[in-house]
């Protein structure tokens, strides 16, 4: 995701409220099976779905949880929007959706199950052994809000960002069963293969990550995907191509960033390795802030100005490489995805000049706030410097941000000037070509730019992100 936010409002208003397959290797996942259908008059999403587990942990498995996101914006659940956000999420009034599961089979056998508080399913299974597989059926009926988020309804326009049940992260001999947090991006989610039947209002477009629907149908099948997303609305569109891929920008009006969309494609494919898939689109739409990744598929917040906009459209698509490609934990290790995004989305404006912006004011804007955060909070504690904790554990948004986006963008250039360029960027290079589809983790990234200098660099990266250093000098 794309936050944005301001130093000047935090002094003015005092705000402080695994494993994997290899590149092109897609048999040993998970296949997600979905024919759905949207009813306009009642923001209804039906749906009946199977998946097709792949047993790729090391335990014999007796059950499968998956996460209902859709049914965190339920009336009193754990909704994902933070108090802060609630006008801009919410601009008429509050609204209610909801997720529910029913008809649910193992293997063609009626399957127990249940969902617990944090809207995680848990379906029993027959004992699964490892490298196995189980079908798991189940009908889900999904209720939008009203409301400016990744999954929802508003103005015409329908996101449809973790619409489906997801199958959760397994991981140290258990699933991991996060809430919806209202920090950060809290997906945990493994590359998969989906097969997508979806119908809508034929007067309308569909977007997603696979391509796009034609008459009010989207029947696609796409492999080796980390999530699987649509925006459906009243769109124009506007094509081009970059290398193998054909980019799409679909908006309400006449605007028209593909020019943004494919020098950032470029610049990332020459910078990290070729972005794999054959389509990207660029969706303007009802979202209330910045913007947000999906493989594929990127949301735009239609209320931004132009400058911001072409920002969102680099940081954006830099997520296609970190966090769709390479996954990573983004609820635990955030600025992995988030700090490594946004040093990319700097690294686009200083290989593209003709966009206006220096890598160096960048940086020094992030210094300049990163030292004011640390001046206004000092006294709140040690913790406050601390980048990796749980996004559910930072006491605000704001915290978050300043601990993913603005210091580790400002590590990410430190690490560069202390290696130096060459190492840096085969570095990211090398990160991105041994994680493709896996789920990295912080070892993998310091291992990548070890492969390309002497210094050893654990303990370095270790001090930024355990906060126990405040702050290094940065050319
Ligand atoms: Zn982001």
């Amino acid at each position: 995701m794309k936050k944005l936010f301001l130093i000047v409002s935090v002094v003015i208003l005092g705000v402080l409220s695994l494993t994997g397959c290899s590149k092109g290797d897609f048999d040993d996942l998970i296949v997600y099976t979905i024919t759905a259908s949207l009813d306009e008059a009642t923001r209804t999403v039906s749906a009946e779905m199977s998946v097709d587990y792949y047993n790729d942990t090391q335990s014999e498995l007796t059950e499968i949880c998956f996460h209902l996101y859709g049914n965190a914006y339920r009336e009193g659940g754990k909704s994902p929007i933070s108090q802060t956000d609630i006008s801009s999420a919410y601009p008429d009034g509050l609204s209610y959706g909801s997720m529910t599961v029913c008809d649910v089979t193992a293997d063609g056998a009626k399957a127990e199950f249940n969902v617990d508080e944090n809207d995680v399913l848990t379906v029993k299974i027959p004992a699964l052994m490892p490298t196995r597989r189980t079908i798991i059926k189940m009908k889900f009926e999904l209720v939008l809000a009203e409301i400016r988020h990744r999954l929802g309804y508003y103005s015409g326009k329908y996101n449809l960002g973790n619409w489906y049940p997801v199958v959760c992260a397994y991981r140290d001999g258990a699933w991991v069963k996060h809430p919806y947090y209202s920090n950060g991006d809290p997906f945990d989610s493994v590359v998969a293969n989906y097969n997508i039947k979806f119908t809508y209002p034929s007067s309308l477009t569909a977007a997603s990550t696979g391509g796009e629907g034609q008459n009010g149908t989207l029947d696609v099948s796409v492999k080796g995907v980390r999530d699987f997303a649509i925006v459906i609305g009243d769109f124009n569109k506007k094509s081009v191509i970059e290398g193998d891929t054909t980019i799409t920008w679909y908006s309400e009006g006449s605007d028209d960033y593909t020019k943004v969309a494919k020098d950032a494609l470029s610049t990332y494919n020459k910078m990290f390795g070729e972005y794999p898939y054959p389509t990207l689109a660029v969706v303007k739409t009802a979202f209330l802030n910045g913007g947000m990744e999906y493989p594929g598929l990127v949301y735009v917040s239609d209320a931004l100005n132009d400058e911001m906009i072409t920002e969102v459209v680099a940081h954006e698509i830099a997520h296609q490489w970190w966090y769709g490609v390479v996954g990573n934990d983004q609820v635990n290790h955030a600025w992995m995805d988030e700090g490594l995004t946004e040093y990319s989305t700097t690294l686009f404006y200083e290989k593209n000049p003709s966009y206006g912006v220096e890598k160096e004011a960048r940086i020094a804007d992030s210094l300049t706030t990163y030292i004011l955060y640390c001046e206004l909070y000092k006294d709140s504690g040690k913790s406050l410097t601390v980048m990796d904790k749980c996004v559910g554990d930072y006491p605000t948004n704001l915290e978050y941000t300043y601990m993913t986006y603005v210091k580790g963008q400002i590590m990410f250039d430190s690490i560069r000037s202390l290696i130096g360029d060459d190492a840096f960027f085969n570095g990211l290079k090398t990160y991105y070509k041994e994680n493709m589809y896996k789920v990295a983790t912080k070892a993998d990234m310091i291992g990548a730019f070890e492969k390309h200098t002497d210094y050893r660099l654990t303990s370095y990266v270790e001090c930024w992100v355990d906060g126990s250093a405040l702050m290094f000098a940065v050319k």
